[in-house]
């Protein structure tokens, strides 16, 4: 192996601590920031998702409520809810956890979240203020990359970034994020012509795709610095990235590994949006 791993556990173990101790200090002005999460249903991986986001806020001294509602909730008291929680002071960040059932409009309960508490900055508003590089709120986890190649020490800078996905809350907010750090991005999908031609220009390159070990190592410059958001199994049911690892990490400069990259990021950030919206 020649690529450095870029280690998101200790990345984002740093942060916590700073997250704590940010927290403490407003604690000691009366004000503990306060996440409410709402969970519709029972799917598994959502689950396990909420669990981790409740234990990530009590190791840094956050207040947490978790709402866990019947798969066969309207949308009328699911709105209800997101309203009673966008008036109650004790809540500074408001999380719905997705996707919700089938009968459920998510755009309809995302745009009844008060702007000042969408911690997933899902919100039109949120993703407006993203474009225009004025935000309080980052999406999770390209803010999570953002961290991870800072740490790094990557300079995104006129830099090729190459962005495979072109998802709402993955692919899109994270080309916009590189370009105003000033890289030069191209984003990628299932659409895109000669995608290896494209991914090999790449100096930092991406891959949110959703499919085990896509990017193959013909398809990555040598000395690149490269990112798998992917959370995938792979034949053995083993946890795996979109990133062929192994073959990929003798070319590159540096690499995210699956597990422990970019995932622990996505809910480090989630905490430092909570802090941000008690900070007011
Ligand atoms: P998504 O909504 O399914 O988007 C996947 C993107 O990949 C789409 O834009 C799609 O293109 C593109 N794509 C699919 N096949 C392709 C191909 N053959 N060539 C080029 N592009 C292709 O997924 P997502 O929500 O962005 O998530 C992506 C991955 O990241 C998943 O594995 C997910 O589990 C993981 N993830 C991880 C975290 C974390 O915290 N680590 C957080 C979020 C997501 P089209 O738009 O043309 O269909």
């Amino acid at each position: 192996m020649s690529g450095k791993i870029i280690d998101g556990k200790a990345v984002s173990a740093a942060l916590r601590e700073q997250i704590k101790a940010q927290a403490q200090e407003l604690a000691a002005k009366g004000i503990v920031p306060g996440l409410a999460v709402v969970i519709v249903g029972e799917d598994p991986a959502s689950q396990v998702y909420v669990r981790n986001k409740e234990k990530a806020c009590a190791e840094v001294g956050f207040y947490s409520e978790k709402y866990a509602l019947p798969e066969q909730t309207t949308q009328q008291e699911l709105l209800e809810l997101v309203e009673r929680l966008n008036q109650d002071p004790k809540i500074h960040g408001i999380l719905v956890q997705l996707p919700l059932p089938k009968h459920l409009d998510e755009k309809g309960v995302i745009a009844a979240i008060s702007p000042e508490k969408d911690v997933d900055a899902f919100h039109a508003v949120n993703v407006g203020k993203i474009m225009q590089g004025d935000y309080r709120f980052l999406p999770c986890t390209p803010a999570g990359i953002m961290e991870l190649i800072h740490a790094a020490q990557v300079s995104v800078e006129g830099k090729e970034c190459v962005v495979i996905g072109r998802s709402n809350i993955v692919g899109k907010p994270m080309a916009m994020l590189l370009l105003h750090e000033n890289g030069t991005v191209t984003i990628c999908h299932s659409r895109t012509r000669n995608l290896a031609e494209v991914t090999r220009r790449a100096d930092i390159l991406v891959a949110a795709v959703g499919k085990a070990k896509f990017v193959t190592k013909d398809m990555v410059k040598p000395g690149a610095v490269v990112i798998d958001v992917g959370m995938n199994r792979d034949e053995n049911g083993k946890l795996c990235g979109d990133v062929d690892f192994e073959a990929v990490s003798q070319i590159a400069d540096a690499i995210t590994p699956v597990p422990g990259g970019v995932g622990p990021m996505t809910i480090t950030m989630l905490l430092k949006n909570t802090l941000t919206a008690a900070q007011g």
